[in-house]
């Protein structure tokens, strides 16, 4: 970047604060917040943080205080640009070594990616899980160490050769840090009722989300009185392949609710079918490639049930190879044929008859990198499933570096891209993808399916929510973007005329039975919303001490204007790239 229009040192001017029409606090002209007196009072309730998955889809973690114990559900990875994956390394205020347990809705990073950071920071206590969820943490858990071993090391080796040798950059956390963790596991099947200690019973029920994923019925004891905290965790989608339905829960006080999809709903599975048949006819005809980022647990295995599906109708031609290019993928699937007992019945229905659902003629898993190298030198048309599934990270960068620019080549997203990473971007229509620094042109086909999702569509979670009977329930929503929870808290104080509050990133709240609960903005509030007004005002000025010094370029000689037109114009152009996403 040439100097004087220096990006960086621009959005550094953050002002800190947001929020002001939520807790009627006011922010001052450089965006501090100042607290209110009465936020400042000590109040007594149960308590609850936002660690993430608040205003975010990424990062689920909610820690609980109540008299003497403080418990945590969940411990998710911050996941998107840079700006949210800085919160990763603000572990310091979890206060690991005084959590006393953690019960896990299930094995998904976003939900549980920071356990080997918070073993590591002194987290001594239980972990509860489900028997599946623990086996798909215990190679999660060692593929995000990798994964973060891997970055670590390449921004490392970035600075060597800038001469910046002295910048050694620290992993989030290693693999031995990921096998730690295990230690710490206690199985808890569904519909089992534990006390991890006296005044706090949980009970798993099936979420229908991924194998072994849960929703979470609590029941917290405080001053002698009992009140039911419901965490739907990711609410599963009704009717989705091989896994159950989401469970019906009728009473809670307090409902922690997902909503990812709060604002639309998903096409039917027909449709999705089709739309995947139609990816793998386009591109068989064209002789090229359809590329699948997906998520190594449970949407590989959906789609390999599809692909079986479509095999057995006769739309996979026997000459189109599919590759499942992902180590994790492979490993998932292997777990999934263990814990067969948490299949649908369709499902069982089909073993029974001795058809394995993730099985057919064309499928092959690699493992090696070798051979996942072969694919791409080979032609011909063949089907890639890899990870990860926002392809912003793994092998399928690698896939997409090799076909995004190819005409009649597919992509086909078939699960949530979260804002800042290269899926989304895709999906948002970007004509141009950056991947390992290197500007690629958009020409493949790209296909978005949202009927694999593994969550629950808008009319899906409010109908699952209108299962609840309770008179007095309150509703949290977590785990989705700020727009789509607002239209969902808008349809559900329409519909069902309940409370709903929409929490911020590290924001507390106090919960106290038969009272209104009480916000409070955190102190170490990291949400900094960025002032466009200045640095659009200071690009414009930028480019006014530019017009001003066009004479002094007019002088230079040609070899040096042209240099300067040569720095403009990327500078240019990289603009242009930035506005067309927009
Ligand atoms: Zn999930
Ligand atoms: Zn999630």
């Amino acid at each position: 970047m040439p100097d004087g229009v220096n990006l960086i040192a621009i959005t550094k001017w953050m002002a800190y604060g947001q929020r002001a029409e939520e807790t009627g606090t006011r922010s001052n002209p450089f965006g501090l917040r100042t607290c209110p007196r009465k936020y400042k009072r000590r109040t007594k309730g149960m308590k609850v943080k936002f660690m993430g998955a608040a205003r975010t889809v990424t990062g689920s973690c909610f820690i609980l205080e109540t008299g003497e114990h403080r418990f945590a559900i969940d411990c998710g990875m911050h996941q998107g640009n840079g700006e949210i994956e800085k919160r990763n390394w603000e572990t310091k205020i979890y206060d690991a070594a005084k959590i006393e347990c953690i019960l896990m809705t299930h094995a998904h990073i976003d939900h549980a990616g920071l356990l080997p950071r918070i073993v590591k920071e002194g987290f001594r206590g239980s972990i509860y899980a489900t028997p599946p969820t623990i086996d798909l943490l215990k190679i999660l858990l060692l593929d995000s160490a990798h994964i973060q071993e891997m970055e670590a090391q390449w921004k490392t080796r970035k600075h060597l050769r800038q001469g910046d040798g002295e910048n050694y950059v620290e992993p989030l956390y290693i693999r031995k840090d990921a096998e730690e963790v295990t230690q710490y596991f206690k199985a808890v099947d569904y519909d089992q009722t534990i006390t991890p200690f006296a005044g706090l019973t949980a009970t798993f029920r099936d979420a229908g989300h991924i194998l072994g994923a849960s929703i979470l019925e609590l029941g917290v004891t405080e001053n002698g009185k009992v009140s039911k905290l419901v965490f739907s965790g990711d609410i599963g989608r009704p009717a989705q392949l091989i896994i159950k339905d989401p469970t019906v829960i009728e009473t809670a006080d307090y409902l922690f609710m997902e909503s990812t999809y709060g604002n639309r709903d998903h096409k039917n599975e027909t449709d999705s079918l089709n739309e995947l048949a139609e990816a793998v006819a386009y591109s068989y005809r064209n002789g090229q490639k359809v590329i699948i980022p997906s998520f190594a647990v449970e949407r590989t295995q959906e789609l390999l049930y599809c692909l079986h599906l479509l095999d057995r109708e006769g739309r996979l031609p026997r000459d189109m190879p599919v590759y499942v290019d992902s180590p994790l993928a492979t490993q998932a699937t292997e777990i999934f044929r263990k814990y067969t007992n948490y299949f649908d019945e369709e499902a069982k229905g089909l073993l029974k008859k001795g058809e394995d659902p993730l099985t057919f003629p064309q499928l092959h898993f690699t493992r090696s990198t070798e051979e996942s190298i072969k694919i791409n030198t080979s032609t011909g048309p063949a089907v890639v499933v890899s990870a990860s599934g926002m392809a912003n990270a793994g092998r399928i960068r690698h896939h997409l570096r090799h076909n995004l620019w190819r005409e009649g080549a597919s992509v086909v997203f078939v699960g949530f891209q979260a804002q800042g990473t290269t899926g989304r971007r895709i999906v948002d229509g970007a004509k141009i993808i950056r991947i390992f620094n290197e500007d690629l042109a958009v020409k493949a086909r790209i296909f978005t399916i949202n009927g694999f999702s593994a969550h629950a569509g808008q009319s899906q979670l409010l109908e699952w929510l209108g299962c609840f009977r309770s008179q007095a329930l309150q509703v949290f929503l977590i785990h989705g973007e700020y727009s789509a929870q607002q239209t969902l808290a808008g349809l559900i104080r329409e519909r069902f005329g309940l409370p709903v509050t929409i929490p911020d990133y590290l924001e507390e709240i106090t919960l106290k039975p038969g009272e209104a609960i009480e916000r409070t903005a955190a102190p170490e509030q990291a949400v900094s919303r960025i002032d466009w007004n200045y640095i659009i005002l200071d690009m414009e000025n930028r480019l006014k001490q530019l017009r001003e010094r066009q004479s002094r370029i007019e002088a230079k000689g040609w070899v040096e204007q042209s240099e300067v037109r040569e720095r403009l114009l990327e500078l240019n152009r990289r603009l242009t790239t930035l506005i067309s996403d927009l």
